[in-house]
This record gives C-alpha cells, structure tokens and sequence, in this order.
C-alpha cells in the first residue's frame, strides 16, 4: 500500500525525519497516491490541490491554525483534519505577554539605544491594574487571561460566545476596544475575521491603548494600523504576525513604539518538539483505525 505524505509547507527538520521513517515525503509535487498532507498553519490547501488527490484522507497541520485549508472541500470529501492543541498554548500566551510587556516598559527600544551607548531613561507605562481585552477567547486567550490575572488586570472579552468564566463578556470588538489599555488578538484568521481590527477598533482602542497581536496577521488592517501608530492614534503594538509573512512592511520596522517577532509564538525547543509529537500520534491514530488525538471539530 503506498504511503505517500505531501509535505505542503516547511517543517522543523525533526519532524521531516521521524515522518521520512513512517511515509514516501513528496514536497513539490504530491502524486495522486497521496494519503496524507503535513504542513504548519499557515498552509494553504484549496480545492484545487485536493482535487488532484483522490486517496487524501488526512491533513495533519503541525500547529493549530488551520485558515488556508478549505473547509468546504474537505468536508464535501469527508477528508480529516487533526491539529495540535494544547501543547503550544502557553507558549503563545507567554508571547503575547512578553510583547505587551516590551511594548509599555520600552524593552525592545532600551536594547537597541543602549547598544548604541545611549544611557537615557525614557518613561514607559505601567503595565500592572490595566484594562485587559481578548479578541478570541479560546485556549489561548484564557491562557493570556489567567497570566494578566496576575497583573492585576481587569480582563474583558469578546467571541461569537460569551464562556462560562469569570471574566466579563462584551459583545462586539469596537466596544471591547474602547473598554481596553492592551487589546489581545488570540482569534482565528480565515474570511469570518479578515481585517477585523479595522481603523474604527484602533481608533477605540485610543491613544493610551496597546495592540498585541499572536494570532494570524490577517486579522489587523495592517495599512490602517501603520497609520494609527503613525499618528500616535494607539500607544504602540507587539506583533507576532503580519499580513504577507515574512515581509514585514519598512514603517512598522522603524518605529519604537512597536516590538516585532518573527511568528515566535509556538516556537519554543519543548513546544515544538510536543508539536512534532502530535503530529506523528495524530497520523499513527488515523492510520492505525484509531481517532487522531488532535481531530478537528
Ligand atoms: P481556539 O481554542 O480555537 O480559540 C479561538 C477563539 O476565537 C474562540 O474563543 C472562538 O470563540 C474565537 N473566535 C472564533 N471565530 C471568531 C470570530 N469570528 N469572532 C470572534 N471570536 C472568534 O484557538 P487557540 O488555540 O486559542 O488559537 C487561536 C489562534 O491563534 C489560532 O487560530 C492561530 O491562528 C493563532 N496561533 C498563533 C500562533 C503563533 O505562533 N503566533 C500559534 C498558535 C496559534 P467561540 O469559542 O465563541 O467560537
């Protein structure tokens, strides 16, 4: 029987090797015997590449996003989805923290003007008592919850759901903006939020107010975000994500107010390695007549 697995995007070289030792891996060009995809979240797998491969049945995604997978067409071919959750949670989380926290005490601008012989002290803002807001509240936003808890935050935010948490729902993302210092955006991308944190939201979210974005880039009307920190209409911003990864648009390199990240969030030595892992379990579950631990939906 072949086995033939078409890796649709680079993954971490470990993962490439223990999936080498299981399948026949094809990167260009998957042939029709293909049975299995393997790629980070942000592949893209559309109706097209689906319909050269009759014999898919599973598409394991090493993360847990999966926007560029066509939801429509797999479904129509009863094709299985398996991520994996859990295991980066509180890596991402940790990152949304570290930006928001590099962002109101200068950590990143500090470095760069210290490295240049500057001894200046600049003052940042408090980041402690603040009025924190989630866009998403799924794993990973209750994640970045629980740890603004510990700064004292006042925690507010949005979904298509309120949850049955502790913290306070608000009904649409313009609102919980206004109501925010620091808007997290932990969402999914895909068509349902593309461009979402729009102008209107950055402007209520106003000139004391942080952006901290760890989900997908496709989420923040970049465009109109480079212009509300232009214009100082938000505090400043800590980005993960970007719209066209990896260009990162010259205007949000060269200001201070905004501490870049090359899409670290789950890219820690112990979360990658659970992740590659989970991979692996998701497709010898599914190959093995078992449901993959990581099943979507
Ligand atoms: P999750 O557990 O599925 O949670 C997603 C949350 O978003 C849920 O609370 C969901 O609300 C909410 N949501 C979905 N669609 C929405 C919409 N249209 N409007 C408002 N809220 C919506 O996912 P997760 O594990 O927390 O991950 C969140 C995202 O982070 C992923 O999709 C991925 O893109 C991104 N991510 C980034 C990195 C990185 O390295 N930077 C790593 C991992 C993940 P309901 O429950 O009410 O539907």
């Amino acid at each position: 029987m072949a086995n033939d697995l078409f890796l649709a995007s680079p993954i971490p070289p470990a993962l490439e090797i223990a999936l080498a030792e299981r399948f026949t891996l094809h990167r260009d060009t998957p042939p029709a015997t293909t049975r299995a995809i393997v790629g980070g979240g942000m592949m893209t797998v559309d109706a097209a590449l689906l319909d050269r491969l009759p014999e898919l049945e599973i598409i394991a995604v090493h993360g847990v996003g999966h926007d560029g997978i066509d939801h429509d067409a797999v479904a129509a071919r009863g094709i299985r989805i398996a991520i994996t959750p859990d295991v980066l949670t509180e890596d991402v989380a940790d990152q949304a923290i570290a930006l928001w926290l590099a962002v109101e005490r200068r950590v990143a601008a500090n470095d760069r003007a210290m490295r240049m012989g500057n001894w200046t002290v600049p003052l940042g803002r408090r980041a402690s008592g603040r009025r924190i807001g989630i866009f998403g509240l799924g794993k990973i936003g209750q994640a970045i919850a629980r740890r603004a808890e510990g700064f004292g935050g006042d925690i507010r935010y949005t979904a298509r759901s309120e949850k049955p948490v502790a913290w306070t729902f608000v009904p649409d993302l313009a609102t919980l903006a206004a109501e925010s210092d620091v808007l997290f955006v932990a969402a999914p991308g895909g068509a349902e939020t593309r461009n979402v944190v729009d102008a209107t939201v950055l402007d209520r979210l106003g000139p004391k107010g942080v952006l901290v974005n760890i989900a997908r880039g496709s989420l923040v009307d970049e465009e109109a975000l480079i212009a509300a920190l232009e214009s100082h209409r938000i505090a400043g911003a800590g980005l993960d994500v970007f719209a066209e990864e990896p260009d990162v648009p010259y205007a949000l390199r060269r200001m201070n107010h905004v501490v870049l990240a090359p899409h670290q969030g789950s890219a820690t030595r112990e979360g990658r390695a659970a992740m590659a892992a989970m991979v692996i379990a998701n497709l010898e579950a599914h190959f093995g007549g078992q449901v993959p631990p990581g099943l979507l939906g």
